[in-house]
């Protein structure tokens, strides 16, 4: 590997991080070094312009530790046989940089990932001491997202639990099949065996700081997963169950998901062309319905057509004209659970309708006030002075209310 300055390196490996999406860094515990204490925080509105040319993490020092990997996952840049500069930093290198980036308020945190140098154990004890060492040496106190590697010795991936705030491991792919076409070198089992062992490291230290007030925190933020989109056929119907299972099977704060990005020298098992990233999008608009709106993953997949989710309009707004039968929702009676199947209505605009329906009764006019839009919503309610005719008269209420075409849109196939 020829010489290269940090400068050097940094271009390399933030560039090679960029691929990666699971780094938003909600959901940890408090931490700050007022009063002298420590450095760092995860309060706060840190400065931040991370390393991502297309927008995303850009609170944190995101980069890997190097690029180069012994695997040969067909859709990474950084496989064994792909043709790029590699470089490498040392952990203390990678220490020295967070605390730099962090004096001079560019970032809020790290997230630190890695390809496979060595050995599994050899890497995952490299990223491990990152963490040791920032929070050890440094009382970083800091957000700290750490990548693991699911081969690596269980008592390795523990340890790094108690320096992260999140730690993640990633499932790849939706379906064991794709996993093993495009990441030949990995196997579910020990993916979801880490997943597992996390699982149980993270409940087992909730339980101890509810008993002891000395129990040493272990990753706050929880366990995270990412899922590639448009690599291999598994369709949303796939992904959206997959993913239910990741959250119901081993605890997962979020999964992400992130399309495919065709790479330069590509294996010839991918495709050619991404994904539109409007799909990435809807996905993520179906995760939500499962974690924010009472939805099942089944009836997420009853939205898709042939398995697939609309992408001229949301999934809830494709639920609802799929089972027009449940609507329209009365706006001054029904239960939360039936007010967040409406289409438009967010968790917010809710739980504003039900605080005001307590003191009377909603015009349309109100509901208005209390949302974004009405447009959308209008077909879906009965509110006081309004009732719209049956859903399933209007042959042509996709066209009312799904969302003009935007140019945008044109170009993101
Ligand atoms: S193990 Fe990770 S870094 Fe290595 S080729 Fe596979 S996805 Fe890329």
């Amino acid at each position: 590997m020829a010489q290269l300055d940090t400068r050097q390196k940094l271009e390399i490996l933030a560039d090679a991080a960029k691929y990666d999406a699971s780094c938003a860094s909600s959901g940890t515990a408090k931490r700050n070094s007022q009063g002298g204490k420590g450095i760092g925080s995860t309060e706060g509105m840190g400065i931040c312009h991370a390393y991502a040319p297309d927008g995303r993490c850009i609170s944190l020092l995101k980069i890997l530790l190097t690029n180069s990997c012994i695997f040969d996952c067909h859709y990474c840049i950084n496989r064994k046989s792909s043709n790029v500069r590699r470089a490498r930093f040392t952990a203390k290198e990678v220490v020295d940089l967070t605390l730099a980036f962090y004096k001079r308020n560019y970032i809020e945190g790290l997230f630190l990932s890695s390809g496979i140098i060595g050995s599994s154990n050899y890497t995952m004890e490299q990223l491990v001491e990152v963490a040791r060492s920032l929070r050890e040496d440094h009382d970083f106190r800091g957000y700290i997202h750490l990548k693991t590697i699911p081969d690596a010795d269980p008592e390795l991936i523990e340890a790094a639990g108690l320096h992260a705030d999140r730690v993640s491991i990633n499932v790849e792919l939706p379906t064991t099949p794709g996993l093993k076409r495009l990441a030949p070198d990995k196997s579910i089992a020990r993916i979801e065996g880490a997943m597992g062992d996390m699982k149980t490291s993270i409940l087992d230290a909730h339980d101890a700081t509810k008993r002891y007030k000395s129990a040493p925190r272990y990753a706050p933020a929880g366990q995270s997963t990412q899922m590639i989109v448009g690599a291999d056929a598994a369709t949303d119907s796939d992904i959206v169950l997959r993913a239910r299972g990741l959250y119901d099977a081993f605890g997962m704060r979020r999964v992400y998901y992130s399309a495919f990005s065709p790479i330069p020298d590509a294996s010839a098992v991918l495709p050619l062309k991404r994904p539109p990233l409007m799909r990435e999008h809807r996905l993520y608009q179906s995760d939500w319905l499962m974690r924010f709106y009472g939805f099942d993953a089944k009836e997420v997949m009853s939205a898709t057509d042939d398995g697939m989710l609309p992408l001229d309009i949301d999934p809830k707004l494709a639920w609802a004209l799929k089972f027009r039968e449940h609507f329209p929702v009365d706006i001054n009676r029904a239960p939360k659970a039936m007010l967040l199947r409406v289409p438009g209505l967010g968790t917010r605009a809710v739980d504003r309708i039900l605080v005001s329906r307590r003191h009377r009764r909603l015009d349309l006019a109100d509901v208005g006030r209390l949302t974004v839009s009405i447009r959308k919503l209008r077909p879906f309610i009965v509110a006081n002075d309004w009732r719209p005719l049956q859903l399933s008269d209007k042959a042509d209420i996709r066209e009312l209310v799904a969302p003009r075409a935007e140019q945008m849109e044109l170009f993101a196939a």
